[in-house]
């Protein structure tokens, strides 16, 4: 209903009755370290301000109802029916959760759901371990686990990956719950090593920007990309004495080695990775001393080596790209994602916004016929209960 508030409507849908309690989980953005995952390497995710909110209540009679404020459909589910249907549509996601949960030996009687969320879907954002995550933190607290958040990622990895079957790494998820504010989040996918690195943004904003380009090619660039480097890899790897994989490959053994690998497409795909694992920790490194203008050009490069060596930008991207670096105050820019679509991410001072994004979004528009969305966020807080005194005063 137009102009109601989410509380009302949730008691509109599921009755007046026990108190409730909010659950927030953000959605994310890859700052640096593009297509570094899957060969052992780096990324450094952060959350982000925007995200999902889950209002909960308990009920005592096993069923679970699951309703959100951007979508139609209501589900209503017994717990001992927790099972992917096609027909329930986004309301799998929680459902995916609570399977989790329930393997995992969690008790749990039923409860209604009413989920609000304010990231666009299927932009690249990551809404999808949003919702994963906002679930997993207040199953948690229905069910009384004491998980720690680590494992509620691994769950909901697993969620997406078995009960979604969309194979997604652990990025999206490991970043909305272990998100932490000012902070961008070194991460390992392969280990779970991670560590915090400052983020102080101060006069700055991340500014993220959606090409509103159909989604396609993506995953088959993809599948190639990740053969090339598993080729590329095993082409150097006799000459490796200590790298177990492509990640652990630094740029000096590399300059020692490219010349084995015959293929210059392979060649560029590798040197794109190496060079790229090195710009994530030299953005680290920049972060640390509170340089956002060197961290800004890591992110330059990082485009221009999405761009020229490891070919996944497209003209889309690409005119953002080169868009956003001629607006003053933007220090910053780079796509983020698999590439082909999807967002770019950019550093820009707070007062050059407003003119960045009529700039960016009309030399865009004559480019490419499209129009972009612009999007405006802080680095924010991972998955978390919101206090009862916060969300009585929203008006949402
Ligand atoms: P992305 O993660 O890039 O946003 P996905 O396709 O992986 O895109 O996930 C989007 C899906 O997540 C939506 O189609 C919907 O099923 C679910 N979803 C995300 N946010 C919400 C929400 N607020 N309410 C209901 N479903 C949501
Ligand atoms: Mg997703």
């Amino acid at each position: 209903m137009a102009g109601e508030n989410w509380f009302s409507e949730f008691e509109r849908r599921f009755g007046d009755g026990d108190e409730v309690r909010v659950f927030f989980a953000p959605g994310r953005v890859n700052l640096i370290g593009e297509h570094t995952d899957y060969t052992g390497g780096y990324v450094f995710p952060a959350a982000l301000t925007f995200g999902t909110w889950v209002m909960v209540r308990p009920r005592r009679d096993g069923w679970f109802r699951f309703a959100s404020r951007q979508m139609e459909r209501e589900v209503h589910c017994r717990v001992d029916e927790i099972r992917y249907r096609s027909e329930d549509g986004w309301a799998n996601y929680p459902k995916g959760i609570i399977r989790q949960f329930l393997e995992q030996g969690a008790e749990m009687d039923g409860a209604d759901m009413l989920f609000h969320g304010n990231i666009p879907m299927g932009s690249g954002l990551s809404s999808s371990a949003s919702i994963e995550m906002a679930t997993a933190v207040a199953c948690q607290a229905l069910a009384g686990t004491d998980w720690p958040m680590v494992e509620l990622v691994k769950m909901a990895q697993h969620a997406e990956n078995r009960f979604i079957g969309v194979q997604c790494g652990i990025m999206d998820q490991f970043a909305s719950g272990m998100g932490r504010k000012d902070h961008a989040i070194l991460l390992h996918c392969d280990t779970l090593r991670y560590r915090y690195a400052p983020m102080e943004l101060g006069d700055y904003r991340l500014v993220i920007t959606h090409t509103n380009k159909p989604r396609e090619l993506a995953d088959s660039k993809y599948n190639e990309r990740r053969a090339e480097c598993e080729e590329g890899f095993r082409q150097i790897r006799p000459w490796l004495d200590n790298a177990a994989c492509l990640g652990e490959v630094d740029v000096g053994m590399w300059q020692r080695v490219r010349e084995r690998v015959s293929d210059l497409t392979l060649r560029k795909r590798l040197t794109h990775v190496v060079e790229e694992n090195a710009r994530v920790h030299a953005s680290v490194e920049a972060l640390e001393q509170g340089d956002l203008i060197a961290f800004g050009r890591l992110m330059m490069q990082s485009h221009e080596s999405l761009r020229d060596l490891y070919e996944v930008t497209g003209k889309e991207l690409d005119a953002l790209f080169d868009a956003a670096r001629q607006v003053d105050g933007c220090i910053g820019t780079r796509m983020t994602g698999a590439g082909f679509g999807g967002c770019t991410v950019s550093l820009v001072h707070r007062d050059a916004v407003k003119t960045f994004q009529e700039e960016v979004g009309k030399q865009y528009e004559r480019q490419t016929g499209l129009t972009p969305a612009f999007y405006t966020a802080e680095i924010g807080n991972g998955a978390h209960e919101v206090s009862e005194e916060v969300f009585t005063s929203w008006r949402f």
